[in-house]
């Protein structure tokens, strides 16, 4: 059971008491407050940093998930930015950690934000060094022809939308329609 990210305690982390939902003066929001002190719990999106990996002959590289949520899916490195580093410096180190494969010249190809579970996906592109093996959190790693994308195994709907994006810069058929809001259930 993976936790969510944005599971968080129920108490202050200051001073320990247990937090109560309220508007704070000046905001418009329910946040999570403390009585005792006076702390309040912000909760924003996260960042993740994902990538796709391009090789000179223009196939790509995707993962296919070990792990839930989505497990058995393919998508592109990526995850959660660490503080202290850049979204670039994420995007290479998530796709070494989970395809062991360098890469160079990353170009940003877009900002997609899943509201649901409040995150934010920065997506590049980059040139692939070498071919890559399975890393953490991946059972396989496998280059795909862009006419050979599984759209319909996918992970999540910035998957398909960041995809349906790079299929379009290089002039690709994205035969693949993004799905509406209301049609996303993950
Ligand atoms: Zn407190």
């Amino acid at each position: 059971m993976t936790s969510h990210p944005h599971s968080f305690s129920r108490y202050c982390m200051h001073c320990g008491q247990r937090l109560t939902t309220a508007i704070p003066e000046n905001d418009t929001k329910r946040r999570l407050v403390c009585f005792d002190c006076g702390f309040v719990h912000y909760i924003n999106p996260r960042p993740v940093a994902g990538l796709i990996p391009v090789r000179e002959d223009g196939q790509l590289l995707l993962v296919r998930r070990a792990i839930e949520p989505r497990a058995g899916t393919w998508v592109f490195p990526g995850g959660y930015m660490d503080l202290g580093e850049t979204a670039e410096e994420a995007a290479a180190r998530e796709t070494l950690e989970e395809a062991n494969l360098e890469v160079s010249g990353l170009s940003l190809l877009g900002v997609y934000t899943r509201p649901g579970p409040g995150v934010v996906v920065i997506v590049y592109e980059a040139l692939a060094l070498s071919e890559g093996s399975p890393g953490e959190e991946c059972s396989e790693v496998r280059w795909f022809h862009p006419g050979g994308i599984p759209w319909d195994e996918l992970a999540f709907d910035s998957t398909i939308a960041a995809l349906h994006d790079w299929a379009k810069r290089h002039g690709l058929d994205a035969p693949y329609r993004v799905p509406t809001v209301e049609e996303r259930d993950f």
